[in-house]
């Protein structure tokens, strides 16, 4: 083996290392007495989309939500590691690629137990939830809102708090991204917000936190197809990165012409039951869901 050769391998290794930042394993989880997820395993890495399709019913928000550590959806087996990249120059220190992302790997065992998490250490750690059903939070402006979820994750991850300058800077960025009007960010959180709207406004708080991996439940129903294109646009922009990933929870393969996944997985009866590529999304929408999770 060459020197150079011996250096190519060693980076390979890296990468696999690093790669890794999602890692679910025999998840099982109850909702009331039912249990919904029957042993779904999915690791995502760094840099990659992922499509979840599947029949309604099926256990997707639950998938999301046993992610999240929403109240009332109990984990009864299975672990979830996440190990999301360090910074470049961060705590973990040192050497960037030339794309980028950082080529540091993680110590090993450097991966977060995610379901010992509260929800909002989830949330710090870098993991955005988008709600199927985005609620509504009277009397809480939209801007406030997102300051302080912002400033309480900078604060938990021990970086500074961002002025309201700067803040509104980011927000402006954010929303015209989306298409959003600033007026709308002034507004109570949702309250009167259309569905469509609901969603953008979603996606605008996605883009404010900078998620490292971002669990998006349904976010294109309701979305008419400017919207979706915008939405679709927004997603690719803040989220396809090296060193971030997407679980994209859709019925629909209208979203997936926009956001293109990398992989598509069918879940049904509370597990993964078929994985593919985009081409996957196309055949369940021809041949739908029932012959395919039945096949499986
Ligand atoms: P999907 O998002 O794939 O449509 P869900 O994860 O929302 O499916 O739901 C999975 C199953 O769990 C459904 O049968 C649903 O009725 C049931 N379920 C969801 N929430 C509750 C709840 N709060 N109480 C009882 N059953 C629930
Ligand atoms: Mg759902």
């Amino acid at each position: 083996m060459t020197i150079s050769s011996g250096v190519t391998h060693r980076l390979k290794n890296f990468e696999l290392k690093r790669n890794q930042m999602l890692k679910i394993e025999n998840l099982h989880a109850t909702v009331g007495d039912t249990e919904i997820l029957k042993g779904l395993s999915l690791t995502i890495n760094a840099g990659e989309i992922h499509a979840i399709m599947g029949p309604n019913g099926a256990g997707k928000s639950t998938l999301a939500y046993a992610l999240g550590g929403r109240p009332g959806y109990e984990v009864t087996a299975g672990s979830v590691t996440f190990t999301p990249l360090p910074l470049a120059g961060g705590a973990g220190g040192g050497q960037t690629s030339e794309e980028g992302p950082p080529l540091t790997p993680p110590a090993s065992g450097r991966g977060t137990d995610l379901l010992s998490l509260d929800p909002h250490e989830r949330a710090a750690a870098g993991i955005f939830l988008g709600f199927q059903y985005p609620v509504e939070i009277p009397g809480v402006s939209n801007l406030q809102f997102l300051r302080e979820s912002l400033n309480s994750q900078r604060k938990a991850r021990g970086e500074e708090a961002l002025n309201g300058a700067e803040f509104i800077k980011l927000a402006k960025e954010k929303a015209a991204l989306l298409k959003m009007d600033m007026d709308m960010l002034k507004r109570a959180v949702n309250v009167g917000f259309s569905g469509g709207e609901k969603k953008r406004n979603e996606m605008v708080q996605m883009g404010i936190l900078d998620p490292k991996l971002a669990i998006l439940d349904e976010t294109d129903s309701g979305l008419d197809i400017d919207a979706l294109r915008t939405v679709g646009s927004g997603i690719n922009s803040i989220m396809r990165k090296p060193d971030k990933a997407v679980l994209l929870i859709t019925h629909y393969q209208r979203l997936l012409e926009e956001v293109k996944p990398d992989f598509v997985h069918v879940l049904a009866n509370g597990r993964i039951v078929k994985t593919g590529g985009p081409e996957l999304a196309l055949q369940l929408e021809n041949e739908g869901y029932e012959a395919i999770a039945e096949a499986a």
